[in-house]
């Protein structure tokens, strides 16, 4: 570790942006090289599928900072340039024009790209994905009032913009493969809030859909199910996950698990190389042992501090508890932890009033919280995770009574 090392960053996204600027924040005053692949400095792909979408935010409010910023605290970002290779053996990385840069410290931050849908007609003109600016510009363009929408995926990309389409005046389908919308990343009574919520602003939904291929001579028409159903359509978005872009890292060798197997510290199988945000699949002190791919703006953010302290020297940062959120219409979901050991839910709150919250538990202990148009809930939940207080869940249950005083007191 030290402050004059020479850092390569690969990928200036959330992950990639955020740790230039905390290096320097932290006292790193070595070279730092951000090479990023797209045409633009790091930027913030949230309103991407809400604010962007409905005309609400300009492409330009996205940065993370401005080109000032870089120029001021010596940052070097080289956009619209790719890494081909890393040389771990010479601590090269060589791009793709093939200049090769050195490095004392590599960092990976490259990020995820959407899964494709392998069906016939998967190719056709205005079926879209929505990972970058310019998905977002195209998606925008192809949203036009009283057109047809169909959304294949009923995660959180594909809700958001079925609640952006439907504010610009389309009509929208959501199709989902499994038995639930979010099935993978939300608790079944959040699934029923938001399906509820999503049919009363006139979207159809469509689940346990099974997807057989898109109808069209250049342009998508329909979509087509296994089941025989069609669903016409002018436009369709493709929202069925993303998966780690770890390539670079499996060609240099890098132990790979489900993206880049790090440590506490953001530290790959190799010391001189770290790899954060979508990319990497890393601990979480918090729930043990166990190893998770978050693709969340906080997780980015929080392992590039990781990195900048591990690189300067300064202590590692606290055991962070894992959060999320997500827009729809006029809901603001928070999301704190990862319910994957529960073995009990507590709703606190009545969905049909729009503000509640599903309490996550391992016997008396909080381990995640769902809430919906409840900060509060959102703060005592993050704080039950940390403190691994036990709580009452009588207390917990009764909105007469402050979720922060569901904690049993021991005597
Ligand atoms: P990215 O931001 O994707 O950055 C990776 C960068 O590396 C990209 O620019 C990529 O092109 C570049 N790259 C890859 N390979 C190379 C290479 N070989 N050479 C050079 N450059 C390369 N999270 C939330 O918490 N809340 C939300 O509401 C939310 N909404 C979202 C909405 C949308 C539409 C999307 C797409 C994501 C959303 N997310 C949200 C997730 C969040 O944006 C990501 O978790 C975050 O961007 C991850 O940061 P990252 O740096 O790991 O990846």
């Amino acid at each position: 570790m030290s402050i004059e090392s020479r850092i390569v960053i690969i990928g200036a996204g959330h992950a990639g942006g955020a740790l230039a600027a905390q290096l320097r924040e932290y006292g790193h005053r070595g070279p730092l090289c951000v090479i990023g692949d797209e045409a633009h400095l790091p930027y913030q792909r949230p309103p991407l599928s809400k604010a962007v979408l409905k005309g609400a935010a300009t492409i330009d409010s996205l940065s993370l900072k401005n080109a000032g910023y870089y120029q001021e605290h010596d940052i070097e970002v080289r956009t619209g340039q790719t890494v081909a290779a890393i040389d771990r053996d010479t601590r090269h990385v060589t791009l793709a024009g093939g200049e090769a840069l050195p490095y004392d410290y590599l960092v990976l931050a490259t990020g995820a790209r959407p899964r494709q849908l392998a069906v016939p007609g998967a190719g056709l003109d205005n079926i879209l994905a929505l990972r970058g600016i310019e998905d977002a510009q195209r998606l925008k363009e192809a949203l036009q009032p009283g057109r047809r929408l169909a959304i294949v995926g009923g995660g959180y990309i594909g809700l958001e913009v079925a609640a952006s389409a439907r504010a610009l005046g389309l009509e929208v389908t959501v199709i989902e493969r499994e038995a639930r919308l979010l099935a993978r990343v939300a608790s079944a009574p959040l699934a029923e809030f938001f399906e509820r919520l999503h049919q009363q602003q006139g979207v159809q939904i469509i689940r346990n859909a099974c997807l057989s291929h898109f109808e069209g001579d250049t342009c998508v028409t329909a979509v087509h199910l296994e089941d025989g159903q069609r669903i016409d359509c002018d436009v369709a978005l493709v929202g069925v996950g993303a998966l780690p872009r770890d390539e670079l890292a499996r060609a240099a060798g890098l132990h790979c698990e489900n993206g880049v197997v790090v440590d506490g510290d953001a530290r790959t199988s190799d010391p001189a190389i770290f790899a954060i945000g979508d990319m990497s699949w890393r601990p979480l002190p918090v729930y043990g042992e166990r190893m998770f791919r978050l693709e969340s703006v906080p997780n980015a953010t929080e392992q590039a501090r990781q990195v900048a302290c591990a690189i300067v020297g300064k202590p590692r940062p606290a055991a962070e508890v894992p959060w999320f959120w997500s827009d729809q219409y006029e809901v603001k979901l928070q999301i704190a932890g990862i319910p994957f050991d529960a073995d009990r839910q507590v709703v606190r709150g009545d969905p049909a009033q729009g503000k509640f919250a599903v309490y996550h538990l391992r016997g008396e202990r909080v381990v995640a919280v769902e809430a919906a148009s409840s900060p509060l809930d959102f703060i005592a939940g993050k704080q039950f995770i940390l403190s691994q207080a036990a709580v009452s869940l009588e207390k917990l249950a009764d909105m007469s009574i402050k979720a922060k005083e569901a904690a049993l007191v021991v005597a």
